[in-house]
């Protein structure tokens, strides 16, 4: 099954990813984990891309396409992936429609997370109060910045996935636990 996990910026995609790398057995594909594996290794692709990151804009579509594309070739993909992050522009939806229809598959389905801007700036908030490890990103001016690009550049990929019939919607401003048994629910009505 190939998944795409989508949602604005701290809507909990990466969190439900590495849960359903768990219990479907489905790597997870980050292009900001990817992206940020580069920035700390010190990649030419980690210094070509660290300052759009630092301001929340998005990299270009030809560098994450190209990412995405070496990953899922990698043997643990046989069995499809959880597509976390990306695609994030229509373009990126085109190219990985294209990518996946080469290698004789498809997107099966796409799960939105819906959380209300306000929700989002609140769990920031309450990350920094924790006082852990933040991003370079994660902070309340920057996920403003974020939303805004969200906005505009990735939320049209909800109708360009209503339009082929995958999108399916989740509350995610409900606990962990619930979206996550509000996932599986979903999954286990896709056929397989
Ligand atoms: P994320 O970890 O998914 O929130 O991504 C962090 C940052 O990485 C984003 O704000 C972008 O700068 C960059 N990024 C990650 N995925 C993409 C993508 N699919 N397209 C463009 N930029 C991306």
């Amino acid at each position: 099954m190939n998944l795409v996990l989508f949602g604005p910026p701290g809507a909990g995609k990466g969190t439900q990813s590495k849960i359903l790398t768990q219990t479907r057995s489905l790597p997870q594909l980050s292009t900001g984990d990817m992206l940020r594996a580069a920035i700390e290794a010190g990649t030419p692709l980690g210094l070509a891309v660290k300052a759009l990151m630092d301001r929340g804009e998005l990299v270009p579509d030809e560098t994450v396409i190209r990412i995405i594309a070496e990953r899922y070739d990698q043997s643990d993909c046989k069995n499809g992936a959880v597509f976390d992050g990306f695609p994030r522009t229509i373009p990126q939806a085109e190219a990985l429609d294209e990518m996946l229809a080469e290698r004789g598959r498809k997107i099966d389905l796409v799960l939105e997370l819906k959380v209300d801007d306000a929700v989002l700036l609140s769990r920031v908030e309450a990350r920094i109060k924790a006082g852990g490890i933040l991003r370079s990103d994660d902070t309340p001016e920057t996920l403003a910045h974020r939303l805004k690009v969200y906005y505009k550049n990735t939320a049209p990929l909800i109708d360009y996935y209503r339009g082929q019939g995958k999108l399916k919607t989740v509350d995610g401003m409900a606990p962990v636990e619930t979206v996550t048994a509000q996932i599986a629910q979903v999954l286990d009505g896709v056929p397989a």
